[in-house]
């Protein structure tokens, strides 16, 4: 029997792997902690080790958990943008859940932008107190409005036939068009200049970290919304702050942040947050801020369960990891691996 060191768990990881285990023969370690380079030594004497998206898989980290000899790390999410993938290259094989709900990412998107616009937010609480004034709520029709979608992949294809059933108006800004979906691609600059609402959908790279940034912000329309389910680097967060002050930006729906490792996904209700910047943002009443939780549905944590088994039971088999992912998969074309073979 197979063991696996899994970290960060939730009590909502863990009933789909503890469901579905049986079928694989594997047995789950459930650490609460996240994995980095001082907690990677707790996964000594395991076969693997089962990571999310703000546990730290850097070289130091990849360095234990080496030397303790692990050599599969599954990630149960799409992004993988906190891998060291160099580092792993040659000893340890990476491999992820590339689709599980691109259905529950874009309509979380979806749920932040009408929130936002008709201010169900403030509504929620004032009627909570008997407030039925309706001063400050208005919103406005998305029926005509520009959205701007930036990565039309999997994700960003789904929240475009939302915004196409509300009559929005759609241009999009993708390096790899997915040509005969009728979306009209247009350069970002032009994005930024023509949108309303701007939905970020495309993977944290070196190239989109702050791609979201003073300039492109002072570009946008007056008024403009954002709404972030991607990553949360994608914005420079001190910029947006300025911009949300300076009342550029009319509404931002934030699912991730970039600094939301130390504090995503646990309770801090009784604790002072030092972090300035969130802190300031979540006072904001035209800001929602929601803890990374655009995937979380059952039938995305299902999937999530089930393809990271069939990862990991491959990888066991010694068959072709069929979701490996390396530095070279990311340079088109440089990787080796086929649809049967492994990265290394
Ligand atoms: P995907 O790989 O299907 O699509 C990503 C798209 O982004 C591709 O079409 C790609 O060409 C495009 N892209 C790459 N570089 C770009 C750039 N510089 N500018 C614009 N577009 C670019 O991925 P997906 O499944 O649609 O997921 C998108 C992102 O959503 C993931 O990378 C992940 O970071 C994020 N995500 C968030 C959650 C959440 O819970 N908030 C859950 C899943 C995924």
């Amino acid at each position: 029997m197979k063991k696996l060191a899994f970290f960060d768990a939730k009590p909502y990881d863990k009933i789909w792997f503890e469901k579905l285990k049986g079928d694989y023969g594997f047995e789950f370690k459930y650490f609460e902690n996240k994995l980095n380079a001082d907690s990677a030594v707790t996964a000594k004497g395991y076969d693997g080790v089962v990571i999310f998206v703000n546990d730290t898989a850097d070289k130091k980290t990849l360095e234990v958990l080496y030397e303790n000899g692990i050599s599969v790390i599954a990630l149960r999410c799409a992004g993988y943008n906190n891998v060291d993938f160099s580092a792993a290259f040659g000893k340890i094989h990476v491999v992820r859940v590339p689709a599980y709900s691109p259905y529950a990412v874009a309509e979380h998107a979806a749920a932040l932008l009408l929130t936002l616009n008709r201010k169900v937010h403030r509504a929620y609480n004032r009627t909570r107190e008997y407030n039925f004034s309706l001063s400050g709520l208005t919103g406005f029709d998305l029926h005509g409005k520009t959205v701007g979608v930036v990565g039309t992949g999997k994700i960003g294809q789904v929240f475009i036939d939302i915004c196409r059933g509300f009559g929005m108006k759609v241009l999009a800004f993708d390096p790899y068009p997915n040509e005969g979906r009728g979306i009209d691609y247009v350069s970002f600059e032009k994005l930024c200049q023509k949108s309303d609402i701007i939905s970020l959908h495309c993977p944290l790279t070196p190239s989109t970290r702050h791609m979201i940034n003073k300039d492109s912000l002072s570009s946008m329309k007056d008024g403009v919304y954002l709404i972030n389910t991607s990553r949360g680097a994608m914005i420079d967060s001190e910029a947006l702050l300025e911009a949300i002050k300076a009342q550029k930006v009319g509404g931002a729906g934030l699912d991730v942040y970039e600094e939301e490792s130390d504090l995503f996904f646990e309770d801090y209700s009784g604790s002072i947050i030092q972090d300035e910047i969130l802190a300031r943002l979540i006072s904001m009443p035209n800001v929602i801020v929601t803890s990374h939780q655009a995937f979380l549905t059952n039938e995305a944590l299902f999937n999530i369960a089930k393809i990271t088994l069939e990862n990991l039971k491959e990888f066991y088999n010694g068959e072709g990891l069929s979701n490996e992912i390396c530095y070279q998969c990311q340079k088109q074309g440089k990787c080796v691996k086929t649809k049967n073979t492994r990265c290394f």
